[in-house]
C-alpha cells in the first residue's frame, strides 16, 4: 500500500471506531472532529491526508507550523496548535492557527490577544488543564480555570473555546476518568462562561473511550500516520 492508501484505511478505521463508541453513549459522530496530528511528518504524509479527506492538522512546534503552513498554502485545510508555547514565538502560530489548543498562562493570552489585534483577527483558543495532576504536563489545575477565565474576560481578541487535556499513558481504560472531569468540569463552567463548549481530549491511545467521555475535538496521530520518526532515530 502506498501512503495515501495507508493514511485512508488508517482514517476510515478511526472513523468506524468513532461511530461505535459514539452510537454507546447516544451521541452522534458529527460533533466530532479529527485533528490529524502530523508533528515530525513531512508535508508530502499531509498531502497525502488531504486527499485521504483529513483537513484539520495539529503542530507541536511553531517553526514546523509556520513552515508547513507556507509549503501547504492555498490547500483547503485548517491548522490548530496543540504544543508547548514558548509566548516569544507566538508571532508565528497566531497568523496561521484556526484554533490553539494548548494556552494557560496570562502571558500567553496578553501576548495572542497583541497579535490578534495587529491581524485583526479573534483568536479562538483552548484552555489546557492537568486534571492527572502530572507533573510532567502543562495545564491549569481544574480549581483554577474558573478564575482565569474570570480574567481574561476582557482581552477581546481572543474567544476561549473550551477545554484541553491530555491523559497519562496508562491503558486506555483507566483514562476514562479523567476525561470525565474534564467533561463535568466543562458542564460547571457552561454556568458561566457560555462559549465553552469544546473538549479537546483523546489521542490514539485513548481516543474512543474519550468519544465515549463527550470529546468534541480528537487529536490524533500515530493511528493515522504511523510512528513517528524523531531526528537522530
Ligand atoms: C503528539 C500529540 C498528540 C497525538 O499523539 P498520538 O499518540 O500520536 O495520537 C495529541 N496531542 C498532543 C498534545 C500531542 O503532543
Amino acid at each position: 500500500m502506498n501512503l495515501e492508501e495507508q493514511i485512508r484505511q488508517n482514517y476510515s478505521n478511526i472513523i468506524e471506531n468513532i461511530k461505535i463508541s459514539a452510537q454507546k453513549v447516544g451521541r452522534s459522530s458529527e460533533d466530532i472532529r479529527i485533528v490529524a496530528v502530523t508533528k515530525t511528518h513531512p508535508v508530502d504524509a499531509i498531502r497525502a491526508a488531504i486527499q485521504a479527506g483529513l483537513s484539520v492538522f495539529g503542530e507541536n512546534y511553531a517553526q514546523e507550523l509556520r513552515e508547513k503552513a507556507e509549503l501547504l498554502k492555498g490547500e483547503n485545510i485548517e491548522w490548530h496548535f496543540i504544543g508547548r508555547i514558548q509566548t516569544n514565538k507566538l508571532k508565528y502560530i497566531v497568523p496561521v492557527a484556526t484554533l490553539i489548543h494548548s494556552v494557560y498562562r496570562i502571558e500567553e493570552v496578553r501576548e495572542i490577544d497583541k497579535i490578534a489585534k495587529k491581524l485583526l483577527k479573534i483568536q479562538d483558543i483552548l484552555i489546557e488543564v492537568n486534571v492527572s495532576g502530572e507533573g510532567t504536563k502543562g495545564g491549569l489545575k481544574p480549581e483554577e480555570v474558573f478564575d482565569f477565565l474570570n480574567n481574561i474576560r476582557h482581552y477581546e481578541n481572543i474567544r476561549v473555546k473550551g477545554l484541553m487535556t491530555m491523559a497519562p499513558y496508562v491503558d486506555p481504560e483507566e483514562t476514562r476518568p479523567y476525561f470525565k472531569k474534564l467533561r463535568e468540569l466543562r458542564n460547571e463552567l457552561l454556568k458561566e462562561f457560555s462559549d465553552i463548549s469544546e473538549l479537546s481530549m483523546g489521542m490514539t491511545n485513548d481516543y474512543w473511550i474519550a468519544v465515549e467521555e463527550g470529546a468534541t475535538i480528537l487529536r490524533i496521530g500515530t493511528a493515522i500516520f504511523g510512528e513517528r520518526k524523531y531526528k537522530g532515530e
